[in-house]
């Protein structure tokens, strides 16, 4: 038995490891994808203290690194279902069962899709959600971004270094994304800003073929990157968790949920502001209070 299971492997699961080896209590970090998180997929990152610019697969390796070095366990796993008691079970959907005396929920969130016809079909055919994974494929051709957040931004950076044409498609006249990133965006000559545009249809039948967006246009594509945000990853644990109507995590400024010895930190949880740095200190937080609440048992 564990005195930690932590559910995700990102920067906020990798961090409540490493506090909670460093507080003597054993812990598992099982991750479903890829240890690290969504920052693995960025490129660059600049505003995470202490690291002027790091690529966020790096960062990722790091946190890995850090926990694992502190004594944190780790697995491969889904995990399918928390089974509360004063020992939880945690079930994988390999089959494999954990125990823990305390859980800390650390999902993160999936990236949002379109909700089109055939968008299921397409990805991977031409629809994809990570530009630093399959950019490559694209070399030379024309491939488009939708969105305006700071991931679509730095899709279309990474992508206009190797593609002969980039449109960024976003719905709204400006962007949420950080101003200077719209700013070297703007200098390229082969990125073309297609604003208050929604992609209304996807094209081609086994290969993307282009995309029709709000009024009708038609853009001829090899490749389209979706980077329209993320959506929580909570339904597993909605029995014993609270969800708002988004599905993110309600808790208490402890990481704490509904459910004793059940915590939640990082991207998962409702609150206001989903950054790395902002996943690190939920990570630190559940990881102290999780360590609290075993010391009472
Ligand atoms: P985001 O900031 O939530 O941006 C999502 C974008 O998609 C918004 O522009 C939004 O439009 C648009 N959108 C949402 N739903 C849509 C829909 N159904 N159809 C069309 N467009 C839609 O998401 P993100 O870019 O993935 O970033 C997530 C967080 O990670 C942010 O806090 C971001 O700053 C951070 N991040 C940081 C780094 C870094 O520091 N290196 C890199 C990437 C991301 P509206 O603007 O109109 O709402």
């Amino acid at each position: 038995m564990y005195d930690v299971i932590i559910i995700g492997g990102g920067p906020a699961g990798l961090t409540a490891a490493t506090y909670a080896q460093r507080a003597g209590k054993s812990s598992l970090v099982i991750e479903k994808n890829g240890f690290g998180g969504q920052i693995s997929w960025s490129p660059k990152v600049e505003n995470f203290p202490g690291f002027v610019s790091i690529s966020g697969s790096e960062l990722g390796d790091r946190f890995l690194e850090q926990a694992m070095e502190q004594g944190a366990e780790v697995e491969l796993d889904e995990v399918t279902a928390i089974e509360d008691g004063e020992i939880k079970k945690v079930k994988c959907l390999s089959g494999a069962e954990f125990e823990a005396k305390a859980v800390i929920i650390a999902t993160g969130a999936k990236p949002r899709m379109l909700g089109l016809p055939h968008e299921d079909e397409l990805v991977g055919s031409g629809v994809g959600f990570c530009a630093v994974c399959d950019g490559a494929f694209y070399k030379g051709k024309a491939v488009a971004v939708n969105g305006g957040g700071n991931s679509a931004l730095q899709d279309a950076i990474l992508l206009s270094e190797t593609c002969s044409r980039v449109y960024l498609i976003h719905r709204r006249d400006s962007f949420r994304g950080e101003a200077k990133l719209v700013d070297v965006l703007s200098k390229k000559s082969n990125v073309e800003f297609v604003m208050n545009a929604s992609i209304e249809a996807l094209e081609g039948e086994n290969e993307l073929t282009g995309v029709v967006v709000t009024g009708g246009r038609r853009i001829a594509l090899d490749g389209l990157f979706v980077a329209i945000g993320h959506e929580p990853d909570n339904g597993a644990f909605s029995g014993l968790i609270e969800l708002d109507d988004k599905g993110y995590s309600a808790s208490d400024e402890r990481c704490l949920t509904r459910t004793a010895g059940i915590f939640t930190a990082g991207d998962c949880r409702r609150k206001a502001v989903r950054q790395v740095t902002t996943a690190v200190a939920d990570g630190a937080t559940a990881a102290l209070a999780a360590c609290s609440y075993i010391d009472s048992l």
